[in-house]
C-alpha cells in the first residue's frame, strides 16, 4: 500500500504521520492492559529507571518515563547515582534490580560517565528485564529471528511504518545510520518483516541516489535536516528519527535528520520532528515493561 499525500492548496503534500497521537493511542492500550493484568493476575509491572551523573537532556527523559510509567498503572523506581559512581557501584545496583521480583524492568539511562564500561553495564542486565533491548542476548535474538526485548526507538519507528503501509513485506527500505541502538536494529526488525533492506552510513558512496532507491526511509543519522526532498522516491514514506537541536532566527529549534520542507513535497508520507517517532520511545518501553511482566510471571502477552 503506498501513502496517499493530501492536497494543499495547488500542491500534493505528505500525510503527516502523527506519532504522539500513536503512541497516546498505544499508552491507552497499555494502561487498559496494566487494569486487567491487576485484576485477573495481581501483576503490576515495575520498571526501574538508572541515571547516572547530571547529563540535561538524561533528567528530561528519566522524567518523562518515570511519569507516563505512573500514569500507565505500573510501578516506577528512580534511582539517581552522582557523576563519580563507580562501575563496581553500578553493576551492583543493577545486580539488586535484577533480583528483585516486583521489577520487570531495568533501564540504564545512557550516556554513562566515561569511567563506566556501557557494554558490560548493559551485557550485566538479565536478560528478561532489558526493557531497552540493548543486552547482548537480545541483540542477537533480533538478529537471529527469536522472540526478544527489541529495543524502543527501533520499534516504535517500524511501527509507525506499518501504520501508514499496511505489510511492509517486498519493500525497499533504506535505513540511513547503523548504530547499535537505532540504525541495526530498525534493520533487523524490517527484514523480519521482508523488506529488501540497504543500510547506508558515512562511507556510503552517492548516498542520494541509494536513498533514492527506498519506498520506505528511515533516517538515523544525528546530522540536522541532511536528507533532501530530491533524494527522496516520490510517494515514498519517510520516518525520520533524528532529533537535532540547531539554533534558527535566533531561537533554539529541534528538527531531525530530514529536510521536512523539501521531503514533505515528494514524500507519499512523512514523520515531523517534535511529534513523530520521539513519542513511539516511551511508548514501546511502557510495552516492553508489560511484555517483560508477562513472560516473568508465564501470563500471556497482551496484544498491543
Ligand atoms: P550515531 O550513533 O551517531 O550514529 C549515526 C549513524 O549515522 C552512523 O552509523 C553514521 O555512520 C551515520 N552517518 C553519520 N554521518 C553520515 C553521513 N554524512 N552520511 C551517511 N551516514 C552518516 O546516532 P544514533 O544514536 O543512531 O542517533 C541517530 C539520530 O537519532 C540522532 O539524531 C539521535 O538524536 C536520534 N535518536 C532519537 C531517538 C528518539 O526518538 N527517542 C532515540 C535515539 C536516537 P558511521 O557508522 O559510518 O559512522
Amino acid at each position: 500500500m503506498s501513502p496517499q499525500p493530501v492536497r494543499k492548496g495547488r500542491e500534493l503534500m505528505a500525510r503527516i504521520i502523527d506519532g504522539k497521537a500513536f503512541a497516546g493511542g498505544l499508552r491507552a492500550r497499555i494502561g487498559e492492559a496494566v487494569k486487567a493484568l491487576k485484576t485477573e493476575h495481581v501483576l503490576t509491572p515495575g520498571l526501574a529507571v538508572v541515571l547516572v551523573g547530571e547529563d540535561a537532556a538524561s533528567k528530561v527523559y528519566v522524567a518523562n518515563k518515570a511519569r507516563q510509567t505512573v500514569e500507565a498503572g505500573m510501578n516506577s523506581w528512580e534511582h539517581k547515582l552522582g557523576a563519580e559512581t563507580s562501575e563496581a557501584q553500578l553493576l551492583a545496583l543493577v545486580d539488586g534490580l535484577n533480583r528483585d521480583p516486583a521489577v520487570h524492568g531495568v533501564l540504564v539511562q545512557l550516556p554513562l560517565p566515561k569511567q563506566i564500561s556501557s557494554m558490560k553495564v548493559l551485557n550485566a542486565l538479565d536478560p528478561a528485564k532489558d526493557v531497552d533491548g540493548f543486552n547482548v542476548i537480545n541483540v542477537g535474538k533480533l538478529a537471529t529471528g527469536q522472540d526478544a526485548l527489541v529495543a524502543c526507538t527501533p520499534l516504535g519507528a517500524v511501527m509507525l511504518a506499518k501504520d501508514v503501509l499496511g505489510p511492509l513485506e517486498g519493500l525497499e527500505a533504506v535505513v540511513v545510520g547503523r548504530s547499535n541502538i537505532v540504525g541495526k536494529p530498525v534493520a533487523q526488525l524490517l527484514l523480519q518483516e521482508n523488506c529488501t533492506v540497504t543500510v547506508a552510513h558515512s562511507r556510503t558512496r552517492d548516498l542520494p541516489a541509494v536513498v533514492r532507491r527506498g519506498d520506505l526511509v528511515i533516517a538515523a543519522v544525528g546530522r540536522p535536516e541532511m536528507v533532501k526532498g530530491d533524494w527522496i522516491k516520490p510517494g515514498a514514506c519517510v520516518i525520520d528519527v533524528g532529533i537535532n537541536r540547531i539554533e534558527r532566527d535566533g531561537k533554539a529549534r529541534l528538527v531531525g535528520d530530514c529536510d521536512f520542507a523539501s521531503c514533505e513535497k515528494v514524500a507519499g508520507a512523512i514523520t515531523p520532528v517534535p511529534g513523530g517517532v520521539g513519542p513511539m520511545t516511551i511508548a514501546c518501553l511502557l510495552r516492553n515493561t508489560v511484555k517483560a511482566a508477562c513472560i516473568q510471571k508465564g501470563i500471556p502477552i497482551p496484544q498491543l
